[in-house]
């Protein structure tokens, strides 16, 4: 796998989900011990850095925590082997066969003494003990009420066999001592401070990883989550470069956040140029993002007919079903009050020099200059939309000081008869997205799948823009662009499937080209390419997957050689009938005989009446 000259992220893909699976069922049915499975575990956790690009200092867990604590979820092989030890006993421990469930009790009886076995701190047999009764005792307290919802709703989780809850109970201690560990890291985890409660759990599913993300984009979210890319700070704590400074103002502190968020060099310079300052243009991509979408949601709203009394709550009479488990959102949120919405966005595509961009003065007169505003002028509200994209630290700080700053004009707007509300969508610069985003998006009217879905959009394009800041970072002549997420789904919706794979091939060959040929560097895939010409890779095909099924294809194919080699390993059938007609010298190596005889030996030795039944097993 390693040698294959696909991308790290779908290497670690195809081991995750076909190497480990394959591994589960080996854990299964063979007794491994601890010390070998972690072997194999460091292995695949030194492969598994290697192909995302995390760096060596970074802690591990982000490799297999679960997404809502912003980890990439992948198999723990160490964890795999626990489960199916347990699970293992658990069968023998409700087996229908009386013998089998004695030596269940009897292992179980001898773990109860303490001999769990040299350096073993628990056994199969107490961890299934042990679950069993906090399981038991879950269910005489019951389910309690949580949230906002009314008494007796419920949410209907999915039913679990018995030994699945186990299984499902083990994977949630296992995440919890993960947790527990992180909070041994100084550096690299400031994120539970902040990120824990709320944030929105960001898309690291595969279909974003494989499809969303590029290699880089990939290694550069990672590592900066963790605190553990190449900033100066770090370089002069891992003993790498002491001279390393920020390449803009030549600052000696300089950490991620410096770099991100907070150069005194574009704060103060950069923006005197006439062009976008770098932070500004990681701001304005992110207003040209949210315009877009909600002009369109402006148009539509505008088109609908409003209700004139909104029934906030649909009494239901007794006896009868409501129409409507959840209320469709016909209301348009805000939108909903009047049919004649504007807006206007503090965006250069949007205004030429003749017609700049000012907040009306009617609604009041101030020098504060908004991101953008939505204007009703028959049912005099004015809806603010304020857009922030700092360093996820300071989230809460701006938050506090643009409401503040907000008041004012609120009181202000009042006195002259207008309502004003407002919109903070607040982005942090490694793509994180506050809760409150969501809230806010809600509130204009937006469908909750339509907001999630924005939220998700701004957060790849912060997370984007940070990654074009990084790479820039010792770039003083850096020219902005508009920047886009590569969000095509809506587009693509319309084309026949056969169409969408005729453009997905497209796409692959586009790939292989700037990828694998035109790239300079190639020490990623540790593989020396040559310069043209076809990329090789034992055989396998040289596009890069760009689809779950050539995923599938290319796994086939590795499996198939692997097959093929463990083939000519394994003794032919002539060796076993040279074995066979041996008798007692079966301990000894057997002469291979002819192979074009071995057809025919076989048979006639599996025709002999007198010969013990063969047994052919898989090893
Ligand atoms: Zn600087």
């Amino acid at each position: 796998m390693d040698e294959s000259a696909i991308e790290g992220r779908m290497k670690a893909w195809i081991v995750n989900f076909h190497v480990c699976s394959k591994l589960a069922w080996w854990l299964m049915v063979q007794n491994f011990g601890a010390t070998t499975v972690r072997k194999w575990q460091r292995r695949i956790n030194a492969l598994y850095r290697k192909w995302l690009g995390l760096a060596q200092p970074a802690e591990p867990s982000v490799l297999f925590r679960s997404n809502e604590h912003f980890g990439l979820n992948l198999k723990d092989l160490v964890e795999m082997w626990r489960q199916t030890r347990v699970v293992k006993w658990h069968i023998m421990k409700y087996a229908k066969d009386p013998q089998t469930r004695k030596v269940y009790d009897h292992r179980l009886g001898l773990d109860q003494k303490g001999h769990i076995g040299k350096g073993n701190i628990t056994s199969p047999a107490l961890t299934i003990e042990r679950i069993e009764r906090s399981l038991d005792f879950e269910r005489i307290i019951g389910a309690g009420q949580l949230g906002r919802t009314g008494l007796g709703f419920q949410r209907v989780s999915k039913k679990l066999r018995p030994r699945e809850h186990i299984v499902a109970r083990m994977k949630q201690e296992a995440e919890e001592n993960r947790m527990v560990l992180l909070h041994d890291y100084q550096m690299q985890t400031n994120w539970l401070h902040w990120g824990l409660d709320g944030m929105m759990k960001k898309d690291l599913s595969w279909q974003a990883m494989l499809y969303q993300y590029s290699q880089r984009l990939l290694k550069f979210l990672i590592n900066a989550q963790s605190n553990t890319l190449p900033s100066p700070d770090n370089l002069r704590r891992w003993k790498l470069n002491r001279s390393a400074a920020c390449g803009l103002c030549g600052s000696e502190a300089a950490t991620l956040t410096h770099i991100l968020a907070g150069c005194p060099w574009v704060r103060h310079s950069e923006n005197k140029v006439c062009r976008e300052d770098r932070y500004t243009w990681r701001h304005n991509n992110l207003v040209a993002l949210v315009a877009g979408e909600l002009n369109d949601h402006i148009q539509r709203a505008n088109k609908l007919e409003k209700k004139s009394a909104r029934h906030l709550i649909q009494l239901v009479p007794a006896g009868t079903k409501p129409r409507h488990r959840y209320q469709p959102d016909a209301s348009c949120g805000w939108l909903g009050d009047a049919n004649d919405w504007v807006a206007d966005w503090d965006l250069p595509e949007f205004h030429s020099n003749a017609s700049s961009y000012v907040f009306p003065h009617y609604i009041c007169a101030s020098p504060l200059k908004v991101d953008g505003f939505i204007v009703s002028n028959s049912s005099k509200v004015c809806i603010i939309l304020e857009f922030t994209s700092p360093m996820e630290d300071n989230l809460d700080m701006w938050n506090t000081r643009k409401k503040v700053k907000y008041s004012e004009l609120e009181m202000e707007a009042r006195k002259n008869g207008w309502t004003i509300r407002s919109v903070f969508i607040e982005v942090g610069a490694r793509g994180w997205v506050p809760q409150r985003v969501f809230a806010g998006l809600r509130s204009l009217g937006l469908a909750a799948l339509a907001a999630r879905r924005l939220c998700k959009r701004l957060s790849y394009l912060a997370l984007k823009s940070s990654y074009i800041i990084w790479i820039n970072r010792f770039n003083k002549e850096f020219h902005p662009w508009r920047l886009k997420d590569q969000d095509q789904k809506g587009g693509d919706a319309g084309l026949a499937k056969a169409e969408k794979k005729a453009l997905d091939h497209v796409a692959e060959k586009q790939v292989v080209n700037s990828t694998f040929l035109r790239e300079g560097k190639r020490r990623a895939n540790n593989v020396s390419l040559p310069e043209d010409g076809p990329v090789s890779n034992g055989g396998l095909s040289d596009v890069p997957p760009n689809s779950y099924a050539m995923l599938k294809d290319l796994v086939h194919g590795m499996q198939k050689n692997l097959d093929e080699k463990a083939r000519s390993l394994l003794p032919q059938p002539s060796e076993l009938c040279q074995e066979i007609d041996n008798g007692d010298r079966l301990s000894e190596s057997p002469q291979p005989a002819e192979r074009d005889e071995s057809f025919d030996k076989i048979m006639k030795l599996l025709a002999k009446p007198h010969l013990p039944p063969l047994r052919f097993t898989d090893s």
